[in-house]
């Protein structure tokens, strides 16, 4: 027994003595690297933080929270960056990108003909499309169409705006953000909003409120992508190549999962 005692804290001495071996083997110099902020690669993120559950901001207004801001921290990490992410109104965010003031943008953005032209998308990581909220007790808009000749609130710059406003004699009136879209409906300026199904689902889960109902019917079928800069057509390869890793790899499962359950 005795033996056999002192072979063991031999064992963990030559163990120990191996662990600080490797460790100070060139590890030293990485960890550097990772700690020290100024050889730190930082990836500039964009994100409009008002469209839960892809991007809010905690109660104090300081962690950014969600779908897309796990996904990309996932990503960055993946990537080997630091992540970045800044607050800017929606329509404010493919500027930004074009002005180089931002590496890339993830905020429940489809993927559009329109915005390829000014920015790369990656591969498509959330399929989405467009759903109405009204109150309860109007009977009177079941479907897309009966929008003819009522208010709608929507998100500036948004695909909902943008279809909204295709459908004839419909009142489109923008917001600035989705919650302010609910705030309208809630005051009585506005009959309907449209957002994206998602958004307008995590709303009637979240916020406590029991007049108003979501239409079953979704106007369109679409996809979210990552923007990158078209000046940098290597970002879009690398953001690829992560969310593929991260799809490989279950941590894109695990993300899904922690913010949608089994949907
Ligand atoms: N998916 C919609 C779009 O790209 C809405 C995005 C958003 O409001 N953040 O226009």
């Amino acid at each position: 027994m005795g033996n056999m005692k002192k072979f063991m804290t031999l064992c963990l001495v030559a163990l120990l003595a191996l662990a600080t071996l490797a460790a100070g083997c060139g590890g030293g110099d990485k960890k550097d690297a990772k700690t020290d902020p100024k050889t730190e690669k930082v990836l500039r993120i964009g994100t409009n933080a008002d469209f839960a559950p892809f991007e809010f901001q905690d109660v104090n207004g300081k962690e950014y929270q969600g779908f897309d801001m796990d996904l990309i921290r996932a990503v960055a990490k993946e990537m080997g960056y630091k992540a970045e992410i800044q607050n800017i109104n929606f329509d404010g965010l493919i500027p930004a990108l074009e002005a180089g003031n931002l590496d890339v943008i993830i905020s429940g953005m489809t993927i559009n003909d329109e915005r390829k032209k000014k920015v790369d998308f990656s591969d498509p990581y959330y399929k989405s499309g467009l759903s109405i909220i009204v109150k309860k007790d109007d009977k009177s808009i079941n479907k897309f169409s009966d929008l003819k000749g009522k208010k709608v609130a929507v998100q500036i710059g948004t695909t909902s705006a943008m279809e909204v406003k295709k459908i004839e004699g419909a009142e489109v009136k923008e917001f600035n953000s989705s919650a302010d879209t609910f705030l309208e409906l809630k005051a009585g300026g506005v009959d309907a909003v449209v957002n994206d199904r998602p958004v307008n689902d995590y709303y009637i889960l979240k916020s406590g409120v029991t007049d108003v109902r979501r239409l079953e019917e979704l106007l369109t079928s679409e996809d979210y992508g990552i923007a990158s800069s078209k000046k940098k057509p290597e970002m879009k390869k690398q953001i690829d190549a992560a969310l593929k890793k991260l799809r490989d790899n279950g941590e894109y499962d695990k993300i899904f999962k922690k913010w949608f359950g089994n949907a």
